[in-house]
């Protein structure tokens, strides 16, 4: 991995803009800042608005995740001694426990088409 020059940053090759001179060995983030990115090149940075959008994706598709071990965590410190209701949540529990990981494989496409979408 080599380091820029600017920020003595270590990246992978990826990171740096190609060329010479005062391009050489230039991280992408100090060709952005510095104003050197050339017209039509684009820089693979993520914009504010995408890393929004792609945390909110990725929290969409582990919310059930949460959701459940929140559930078990309930069930089993304090939610197994109320007569009706912790056969209520027990088979929501358990209903929930089965269905997530087929809903997560059914979705697991979906999910890849979308963050492509948003992956600069
Ligand atoms: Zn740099």
């Amino acid at each position: 991995m080599p380091t820029c020059r600017m920020c003595t940053q270590n990246y992978p090759n990826s990171q740096f803009i190609s060329g010479n001179g005062p391009r050489y060995q230039v991280c992408v983030r100090c060709a952005t800042e510095n104003d050197m990115l050339a017209e039509g090149e684009q820089s693979n940075l993520y914009s504010d608005e995408l890393a929004k959008s792609r945390s909110a994706l990725f929290a969409r598709r582990y919310r059930p995740w949460a959701f459940l071990g929140a559930g078990w965590i309930l069930y089993f410190s304090f939610g197994s001694g109320i007569e009706l209701w912790s056969n209520l949540l027990l088979t929501a529990l358990v209903i929930g426990s089965l269905a997530t990981p087929v809903l997560h494989f059914l979705s697991k496409t979906k999910f890849r088409a979308e963050l492509a979408r948003i992956t600069p």
